[in-house]
């Protein structure tokens, strides 16, 4: 059983689905910490060269890392952070599901402003060590002073502008693609990390 999570880079999928994955038992594959854990293989080097422009890594790289990763996870309940990102990969992904016979149970879509995206990005901050993800103000770590955090390279303003305008032109389709399939459900992910929870545990694990 799998479920996909899509928004806008800042959406806050990422820290949802470690809150979740945690608390329900989820397996969490994201494909942005995927990449960047590969950094020494071949694989991750030509990643690496997309990721720090802000532009996607190309579908059939995508769709064969994807396809790999939830062919040894086929069993358990996932969720998928980031992925699909592009039509072609939705369409590849859905041939994927039905050869392994794994029920794709919803689709969600963080939805939130421009604004709040920016703000997110410039103040974010992650653990290296626990994978950990800050906010300079809203949410900072335990200290400052770590030597494990950093500012991810994608998340300079430059870069910000790239991966929204590739979000709008590349994803967003993607999200339409679902709607129209009837298994998307929209959350307003402009709220806090604890009212977000809240929406997900009472849509996805109704007790
Ligand atoms: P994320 O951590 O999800 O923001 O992803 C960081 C970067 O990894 C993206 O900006 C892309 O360069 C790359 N990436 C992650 N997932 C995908 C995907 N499904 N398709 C293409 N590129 C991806």
């Amino acid at each position: 059983m799998v479920f996909v999570f899509l928004g806008a880079p800042g959406s806050g999928k990422g820290t949802q689905s470690k809150l979740l994955a945690k608390k329900f038992h989820l397996i969490h594959l994201s494909t942005g910490d995927i990449l960047r854990e590969q950094k020494n293989s071949e694989l991750g080097k030509v990643a690496h060269q997309y990721i720090v422009k802000g532009e996607l890594v190309p579908d059939d790289i995508m769709i064969d890392l994807v396809t790999e990763k939830i062919t040894a996870v086929k069993k358990d309940k996932i969720i998928l952070d980031g992925f699909p990102r592009t039509k072609v990969q939705a369409e590849s992904f859905h041939t994927l599901l039905q050869q392994k016979n794994i029920d794709l149970k919803k689709v969600i879509y963080f939805s939130i402003n421009k604004e709040s995206l920016v703000k997110r990005l410039l103040g974010r901050i992650v653990d290296q060590n626990t994978g950990e993800i800050y906010h300079k103000e809203h949410n900072p770590p335990p200290s400052l002073n770590s030597k494990d955090l950093f500012c991810r390279s994608d998340d300079e303003p430059q870069k910000i502008n790239v991966r929204l305008s590739v979000y709008e032109k590349e994803t967003m389709p993607t999200i339409d693609y679902y709607r129209e399939k009837k298994i998307l459900l929209e959350i307003d992910a402009n709220k806090s990390i604890d009212e977000v929870y809240q929406d997900l545990v009472k849509n996805l694990f109704p007790s």
